[in-house]
């Protein structure tokens, strides 16, 4: 999303949004947070200023000395209570406890729609840098924003109090003081406009050189790396992003820096340090028309309303800051999911008999037609086999029958019913996959084959584990289905080979009671002879299993019921391994070709 400006309206609907969040989460913090600076603001006037301007003036006017003790031991004993006690208590032990159910709330909002949303968004590079940036900005931007309400409040209270005080003593003070904020307010604007310019012209840029550092860093980059010629290429690349960002840096940062000089010292030190102070020590001193103590205080006073106001003035820009990255925290919650679960779609019922696409199309966010005129019909307990090169659009041709994206034009239906109309989560909950970039979560390896929190039925599991081939892995592991996989949590944690792992993964899409068993490249891990005994576990899987697999290994697909064999986006044929075969057409050229490879 472009940094748009948005309206004062909508600017206080976002703050409200997320300080609302905090008030329900953790209202006594956040009420406290929301008063800290104007309980801040009262204690300097009273200390520091009024107290200040007593003390000098008792002194020179020789009242007694318990007027002033029984003051300061007043201040004294309030300040404490108000000043330490309370934040103390606030900082050591609300804080923690406070901050982390706000951000509990706020992440689970936001995973929670990370879950929902599609897949499509994550294809669209401007989505997908929103999705990022929001789960990475939200929870620090509240307290970013109970801060900047804090410091609204205390300011206007600070403002309220000292600023009645100057008035009835001197109101010129007063004058100079709004016309030196102003001017601050004016130029600390335009500042802000043009460091939200640099930030933005350095965030595209930093992803660039963030994503070349990772290549250097992450594991999964390391091996590649170290084998190909890519490093002087990275290397270079690196040094231009990091010397254009030197060069807006160094542009960016000259306007910056006079636009400060202009703020700070013009329209603030010269103003208050020189032609103010030089006023009142002429009021106090020649004309003897105010007391020292009272020159101190009006000075002390001017000085904070000085400070108040620009705070206000910078907690003023902060605000529409906030609400343009809110509103794109808002914009990802916000954005309806265009696959989602319609309040009128119709269940998923009876039993399922067929999967039918007629001239189904399907093109990618900014991308070319994938998929082409796409008709094919699949029957309940068919083994379905997608063949064809890389980049055929085999992997899109199920992500589409499962919706995971819609069609671009074209029907896909389920016993005669357009699955856009169809529930959702019913829908979706006929199909097991495993696709070619499945994960393995840092979680038990039960888990991870059932993938739900319920037990693992080890009845159940068994035939699976030897199904898969993966009973011999299984037979080494001394914690069993307990064994937590990956380091992420646990030291101990057990990471396996490429082709455990793909079992692993075939156990869990056999374990879901599904109708249709999606298999994108199953075996592509496995050496031959778990491949062989994969095929066979597939094509005699429970007669009422459909199974849908791709593969571009064709010594897998030969016992398919039917074989699609796909080229940019086309089914170019179709038919048993051996009609395809007498055809002699492209399948057939293909499966030589690789039977040749593999003698
Ligand atoms: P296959 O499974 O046959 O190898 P895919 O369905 O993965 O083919 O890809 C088909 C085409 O779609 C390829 O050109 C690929 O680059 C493109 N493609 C795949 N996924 C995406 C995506 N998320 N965004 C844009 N293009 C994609």
């Amino acid at each position: 999303m472009s940094e748009q400006n948005i309206t004062v309206k909508r600017t206080v609907s976002n703050n409200w949004f997320l300080l609302k969040i905090a008030l329900q989460e953790a209202p006594l913090y956040t009420l406290q947070e929301l008063t800290t600076r104007a309980r801040h603001r009262v204690i300097v006037f009273i200390e520091h200023i009024y107290m200040i301007g007593y003390i000098v003036n008792c002194i020179q006017y020789e009242r007694p000395f318990t007027d002033v003790l029984w003051f300061v031991l007043a201040v004294f004993v309030g300040v404490t209570l108000v000043a330490q006690v309370l934040p103390n208590y606030v900082e050591t032990r609300l804080k923690p406890l406070s901050l982390e159910k706000i951000h509990l709330r706020i992440r689970r909002e936001l995973y929670r729609k990370a879950a929902q949303i599609d897949l499509k968004n994550y294809d669209d590079p401007a989505y997908y840098n929103e999705f990022v940036w929001a789960m990475g900005e939200a929870a620090e931007r509240t307290e970013q924003v109970i801060g900047s309400c804090a410091v609204f409040i205390g300011e206007i209270v600070g403002i309220l109090v000292t600023g009645a005080y100057v008035l009835t003593q001197d109101p010129l003070g007063l004058v100079l003081t709004g016309i030196s904020v102003l001017a601050v307010l004016l130029l600390s604007n335009l500042y802000n406009k043009y460091r939200l310019q640099f930030q933005e012209k350095m965030k595209t840029l930093e992803r660039k050189r963030d994503y070349i550092s990772r290549v250097f860093y992450l594991p999964e980059y390391a091996k590649e790396l170290r084998l190909s010629r890519l490093k002087p290429k990275l290397y270079e690349e690196f040094a231009d992003t990091s010397r254009q960002l030197r060069e807006i840096a160094a542009k960016e940062t000259k306007r910056l820096a006079i636009l400060s000089f202009c703020m700070n010292y013009c329209c603030s030190t010269f103003v208050f340090e020189g032609i103010y102070l030089i006023y009142l020590l002429f009021q106090a001193i020649v004309r003897g028309a105010i007391g020292y103590g009272t020159m101190v205080t009006l000075y002390n006073s001017c000085y904070s309303l000085r400070g108040c106001s620009q705070s206000l003035a910078w907690v003023l820009t902060q605000f529409p800051e906030h609400g343009r990255y809110i509103e794109k925290i808002r914009h990802f919650l916000e954005c309806p999911a265009q696959i989602c679960q319609d309040e009128k779609a119709e269940p998923v019922k009876g039993e399922f008999k067929e999967l039918s696409l007629q001239k189904v199309s399907f093109s990618y966010p900014q991308g070319e037609q994938v998929l082409k005129e796409i008709n094919l019909t699949i029957r309940r307990g068919e083994k379905i086999a997608l063949v064809g090169y890389n980049g055929a659009g085999k992997t899109t041709l199920v992500k589409l029958l499962m919706r995971l994206y819609d069609v671009t034009s074209g029907e896909i239906t389920r016993n005669g019913r357009d699955i856009r109309r169809l529930n959702l989560q019913e829908y979706r909950g006929q199909y097991a996959a495993l696709f070619q970039d499945y994960q393995m979560f840092a979680a038990t390896l039960g888990e991870n084959i059932v993938m739900d929190k319920v037990p693992v039925d080890q009845e159940k599991i068994k035939p699976l584990l030897q199904k898969s081939g993966f009973d011999r892995k299984f037979s080494e592991l001394s914690r069993g289905y307990e064994t937590p996989l990956t380091g992420e949590f646990e030291e101990d944690g057990v990471t396996f080979s490429g082709g455990e792992a793909q079992m692993v993964g075939i156990c869990r899409s056999l374990y879901q009671d599904s109708q249709i068993v999606v298999l994108d490249e199953p075996s592509s891990a496995l050496d031959p002879l778990n491949e062989y005994n994969l095929n066979h576990t597939m094509m005699n899987l429970d007669r009422e299993k459909t199974v849908i697999f791709i593969s571009h290994r064709l010594s897998t697909t030969r016992l398919a019921d039917r074989i699609y064999m796909l080229e940019e986006g086309r089914i170019v044929e179709e038919g048993s391994h051996r009609e395809l075969m007498e055809l002699d057409g492209k399948y057939a050229a293909m499966f030589r070709m690789q039977m040749e490879k593999y003698r």
